[in-house]
């Protein structure tokens, strides 16, 4: 998360629109909906109503929509028409998942998007799409609102399309939830950008990167297997993993307390305990967690359970990486592997 003094800093820039800030912040106007470049003509936005981001695709997954004048998904000097095109019916439909007819339809070929964009913004298209796709899903479980208020469910319909693309995300729709048994959905900020924390009054079901490649198809399945219809709101394991979080990235926790429900084969939560006993800011292969489950020749399974771990950084699949050092995969993305592994060597007790 940004400082308080550095938030500041960026709102001075906006005021005064300090070019020298451009791309190192955005800035999202909760009064409007809508973000910002530093440089932006229009008029600016009181302090209380500014939320700063540090890349674009925090504003999106914020629930921002890019300003008409200022454009801050465009280079200042040049967009692509093809870009500008598709940015265009995103925000005409949201809720659209992407597939290679949408692009025919539009006379645009595939490619020549996904490197435009990716040129850019440094995320290819389909990002930028879902990025948006989730933060308008998930803007209600960010404000902590709750949905099981019948009278609720008359604004989702009423919000153009919302209520679809909330019932696809999260399980059935307000008012067929009745007799289900029911998991809370909130929003947790993190400095790494923000993440999802599904759980019941027990336990933890599911902590991940909001922007992780398909967290709908995991709430999905984390929705069937549990027989739940899955709402924003907030639990008691929510709140205390939420605090827990703060404390690691503030370096004062290495391990957490919070009760965990881990839905998996026998086989991949012997691999989730394996991961359980790495020590912060140490690592092991994939190899060596196969051997600690006594099956040595199972690497390609122990990858494939450490790939299906539902709760980010706190069963730290993180710390597996490959035999020969390099970092490995991560559903959260390299980028953050590596910080939490620098994070964690630098906080070892
Ligand atoms: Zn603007």
């Amino acid at each position: 998360m940004i400082s308080a003094e550095l938030k500041e800093r960026y709102y001075l820039a906006l005021l005064t629109k300090d070019s020298e800030y451009e791309g190192l912040f955005y800035v999202g106007v909760t009064t409007t909906g809508v973000f910002c470049r530093p440089t932006c003509p229009a008029r600016k936005p009181k302090f209380e109503n500014c939320e700063f981001y540090e890349t674009a695709e925090q504003a999106l997954l914020a629930s921002f929509r890019p300003c008409q004048r200022c454009r801050p998904l465009s280079h200042p000097n040049h967009v692509s028409d093809v870009v500008r095109m598709l940015v265009e019916a995103v925000e005409k439909e949201p809720e659209k998942r992407w597939k290679a007819q949408d692009f025919r339809a539009l006379s645009i070929d595939e490619s020549t998007a996904r490197r435009q964009f990716k040129k850019r913004f440094g995320m290819t298209f389909v990002a930028y799409a879902r990025a948006r796709r989730m933060g308008l899903a998930l803007k209600h479980i960010r404000s902590g609102r709750t949905v099981i208020d019948s009278q609720l469910s008359t604004g989702y319909e009423s919000s153009s399309g919302f209520r679809d693309a909330f019932s696809r995300i999260m399980g059935a729709a307000p008012t067929q939830v009745d007799e289900e048994r029911v998991l809370k959905a909130a929003w947790i900020d993190t400095r790494l950008g923000p993440m999802m924390a599904v759980a019941d009054e027990q336990a933890l079901y599911l902590l991940e990167f909001v922007d992780r490649r398909g967290l709908e198809r995991e709430v999905e399945r984390l929705r069937k297997r549990t027989h739940s219809a899955i709402v924003p709101g907030t639990t008691e394991p929510i709140q205390s993993i939420a605090r827990e979080l703060t404390e690691y990235f503030d370096g004062k926790r290495t391990a957490f307390d919070t009760a965990l429900f881990c839905l998996g084969t026998p086989f991949q939560k012997e691999v989730w305990d394996a991961l359980l006993s790495i020590p912060a800011g140490e690592t092991r292969s994939y190899q060596e967690i196969a051997n600690a489950v006594g099956k040595p020749g199972a690497y390609r399974a122990v990858a494939q359970a450490n790939g299906a771990n539902q709760l980010a950084i706190v069963i730290p699949c993180h710390r597996v990486i490959n035999s020969s050092g390099e970092l490995g995969g991560y559903g959260g993305g390299l980028t953050r592997k590596d910080w939490l592994l620098k994070h964690e060597k630098q906080n070892r007790k």
